[in-house]
């Protein structure tokens, strides 16, 4: 799928060629889980795998959406008009798109209408953002063709609101900063409490080295209770400690911290994994700012035991992946997303690819659990115009 297809796809459904395409990534979280509700840190790269959207402005308060993934209405085009446009009046794919109109309205800008097509490669509830990417495609499409000109981050924040408020999914602001933010070769070192960002060197390809993305392509259906519970959890902990967030404990602190905690222990491995996790994120910056990229390994599978031992979100599914990613060879593998489900990721020598990947399947299998979905992801470019 290229901008061309998703361009003459758009002439076909509205009669016009498009203003333009463009392009927004998913993600996949390096290190930094659960750190960004708690003020912290977050290591996300962008996915070569991408949502297009050809779009056109319209001047008479119509917003025409249509996917060519997913079907609708009897040509599969969903038309709204944009002053019934109101948080939670929608539970379509659509109230993506359509709260990202929304957000950038609320705000102030001007926006009279849109035609819009939409391609996506991102695989959907895999835990690899293909919400964000979508918002995001679709806000810096308007922001081109309105003129706002609005900083990536501003952008980025606008769609959270449509996620967080329109949608109604209580998501943090990495998803889509990662998307609109992100940059080839590098990973995103996100501060979530002011967003300063920097691009950290992470260059795999030249390194020899290769990470894979694990989709396990189970979700656990209570995901969503559980993250609330996690989240007030660490709110609770943040509470009792007396600090604004959790991200305010310097991991130099930590013991004595855990200590004033007491025996609220369900507390003590909420708050040990949240600042343990920032320090994980500090750690790997620093060792990739030094080309030490092999080193990152180990504290990415340290991240894992704290994931599944102390914060309670993994599942045996990504247990699996990354135990028998390790067995076989890989230097360092993780659960990356909010777990329960969804993905795990895989830092391996490119020489091993084969092997690891040969290895997670056949202990799928010999788990009598489907075979996982496994493919490379190299830091890819961030959100862009095409055409
Ligand atoms: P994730 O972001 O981890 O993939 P979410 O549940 O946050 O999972 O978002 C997935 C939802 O985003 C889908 O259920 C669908 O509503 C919407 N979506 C994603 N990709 C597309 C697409 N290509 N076309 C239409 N809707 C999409
Ligand atoms: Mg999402």
């Amino acid at each position: 799928m290229g901008a061309e297809q998703v361009a003459e796809r758009f002439t076909q459904l509205y009669g016009t060629e498009p203003e333009g395409v463009w392009a927004a990534p998913g993600r996949v979280n390096l290190i930094g889980e659960h750190t960004d509700y708690n003020d912290g840190f977050v290591m996300p790269f962008a996915l070569p795998h991408q949502a297009l959207a050809a779009v056109s402005r319209r001047t008479d308060g119509v917003l025409r959406l249509h996917s060519a993934d997913i079907g609708g209405g009897s040509d599969g085009v969903t038309e709204l008009r944009l002053d019934t446009l109101a948080p939670r009046s929608d539970d379509n794919w659509t109230a993506y798109p359509a709260g990202v109109v929304w957000a950038l309205r609320e705000a102030g800008h001007e926006i009279t209408g849109a035609d819009v097509h939409l391609s996506s490669t991102v695989p959907t509830g895999a835990g690899l953002s293909s919400s964000a990417a979508l918002e995001v495609v679709i806000a810096l499409a308007l922001d081109d063709l309105y003129g706002p000109g609005l900083p990536r981050r501003q952008l980025a924040r606008l769609c959270q609101r449509a996620e967080n408020v329109y949608v109604g999914a209580p998501t943090g602001i990495m998803d889509q900063t990662a998307s609109a933010c992100c940059a080839q070769g590098h990973a995103l070192f996100l501060d979530t409490r002011d967003l300063s960002q920097r691009q950290i060197p992470f260059d795999l390809a030249a390194e020899g080295l290769r990470l894979l993305v694990v989709d396990t392509q189970v979700k656990h259906a209570h995901s969503g209770g559980e993250y609330g519970k996690r989240r007030a959890g660490c709110e609770q902990g943040a509470a009792l400690l007396g600090v604004g967030a959790l991200r305010d404990v310097p991991y130099a602190d930590l013991d004595a911290a855990l200590a004033r905690l007491g025996d609220e222990e369900e507390v003590v491995r909420l708050v040990r994994h949240v600042v343990s996790e920032n320090d994980r994120v500090e750690r790997v910056v620093s060792l990739l700012r030094s080309g030490d990229t092999r080193a990152i390994g180990p504290v990415l599978t340290e991240g894992h035991a704290s994931l599944r031992d102390d914060f309670r979100v993994s599942c045996p599914e990504l247990d699996l992946v990354v135990d028998t990613a390790l067995t076989a060879g890989a230097l360092g593998a993780r659960m990356t997303g909010g777990g329960f489900g969804g993905s795990a990721i895989v830092l391996t020598e490119a020489a091993d690819v084969d092997a690891v990947t040969k290895a997670t399947e056949e202990a799928f299998t010999a788990s009598g659990l489907t075979p996982p979905r496994v493919f490379e992801a190299l830091p890819s470019p961030g959100a862009h115009r095409l055409t």
